[in-house]
């Protein structure tokens, strides 16, 4: 299932896909409206890919790429872990979402997934909200997330933010022995949609809950609805906590942040957390932190639209998947330990192992 991470410097675009099995990297580009897209798609074995669309100013073309090319990759192992029938794909537009995002970017954004025929399903993610699905809506079908009153699943965010808690759970299960989060100082960074929902069911759980963002307005409504403590975005690393809860963007784990680190647990929503996942997978072992790998504890948003995307939604059957999460990351857990690997690479392997099956039962090997 290709390599660990993603380099993009030293290889031309197709070495890179060819690395890491990506199928197809289309960009899409309207210089009269300043739409400037990258859509990834990495595997389409188990089903359509499927992955949300972000917005961000990213800093060069590179970066973006790289981040298409990490994030759709990333969802190919969730949609597999996950135990959904669709492959990998995620989009990413590059620009300041607060000052070129609007409904012609948005609908000029959906004719390009549109042109893909339904190999590419989109749907949130950061800088995205369920008006420009709307938007998109309007040039293609291939979309979810859409609203509650067109017959869609509504915002993803609150079963991502209980998909992590369950795997929170799961992992304090096999630290502390017990799966209450009562009294843990846990730190959640990134108060966005995943982090707030994540926090109100930290609260009722009775959690003793840090802050952090780099936004002070961000802060400030999260402060005026619950008792937590805010730390500075530059302490996060240091902070005395039992658990780190990443929410915001990815590779904070790295070797700068590793070694500064004090808590037992990792588990949080943000996608691609290690900034190299063989690397400092192995080093938060080595320093006994236990690592709720990403992609299987915040895969509670994709199960979501999933549901919808099958036309088969139903809130019930959504909740019972996403608890799932529990026993997969125990599942996940045991099978490191047995097995003496990374918790991270314990979860990609059963993720690429479904795939292989798959890929098997399509095409079978012919003797
Ligand atoms: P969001 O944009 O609503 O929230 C992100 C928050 O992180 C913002 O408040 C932002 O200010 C903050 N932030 C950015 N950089 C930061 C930093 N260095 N330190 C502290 N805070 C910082 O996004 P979201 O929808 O909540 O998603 C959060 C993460 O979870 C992303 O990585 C996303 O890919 C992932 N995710 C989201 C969903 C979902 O259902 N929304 C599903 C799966 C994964």
């Amino acid at each position: 299932m290709g390599k660990d991470s993603i380099q993009l410097k030293s290889q031309t675009i197709l070495d890179k896909m060819s690395d890491t099995s990506h199928e197809q990297l289309i960009f899409c580009s309207d210089h009269v409206l300043g739409l400037k897209a990258i859509i990834s798609i990495h595997n389409t074995v188990l089903g359509p890919a499927m992955g949300g669309t972000r917005m961000w100013n990213y800093t060069s073309e590179e970066a973006a790429i790289q981040d298409a090319l990490r994030l759709s990759r990333g969802m190919t192992f969730k949609n597999s872990i996950a135990g959904l029938n669709i492959g990998g794909g995620k989009a990413v537009i590059i620009g300041d979402a607060k000052k070129i995002k609007g409904e012609k970017l948005m609908r000029r954004f959906g004719k390009f997934v549109n042109g893909l025929g339904g190999q590419y399903w989109t749907a949130e993610d950061v800088n995205m909200t369920m008006q420009d699905m709307e938007y998109i809506r309007m040039e293609t079908p291939y979309v979810a997330g859409l609203p509650e009153k067109m017959g869609g699943s509504g915002d993803p965010s609150p079963i991502t933010a209980y998909g992590v808690f369950c795997g929170m759970k799961a992992c304090a299960k096999v630290v502390y022995g017990t799966d209450t989060l009562a009294g843990k100082k846990i730190l959640v960074q990134g108060l966005g949609n995943v982090g707030s929902y994540l926090i109100e069911l930290l609260v009722k759980e009775r959690a003793l809950i840090l802050v952090s963002d780099i936004f002070e307005d961000k802060i400030k409504r999260i402060t005026e609805r619950f008792k937590v403590t805010v730390v500075a975005a530059d302490e996060v690393y240091r902070a005395d906590i039992d658990i780190y809860a990443p929410c915001a963007l990815g590779a904070t784990i790295n070797s700068q942040t590793i070694p500064k680190m004090k808590c037992k647990i990792i588990a949080g929503g943000a996608n691609n957390q290690l900034e190299d996942e063989a690397l400092h997978a192995k080093m938060l072992q080595d320093q006994g932190i236990l690592y709720g790998p990403d992609f299987l504890i915040n895969s509670g948003g994709i199960i979501n639209v999933y549901f919808e995307q099958q036309g088969n939604y139903h809130r019930s059957k959504v909740l019972e998947k996403a608890e799932d999460i529990y026993k997969m990351t125990t599942d996940v857990i045991n099978f490191a330990s047995v097995n003496n690997i990374t918790t991270h690479q314990s979860a990609l392997n059963i993720a690429a192992k479904r795939i292989e099956d798959f890929s098997r039962l399509k095409s079978p090997t012919f003797k």
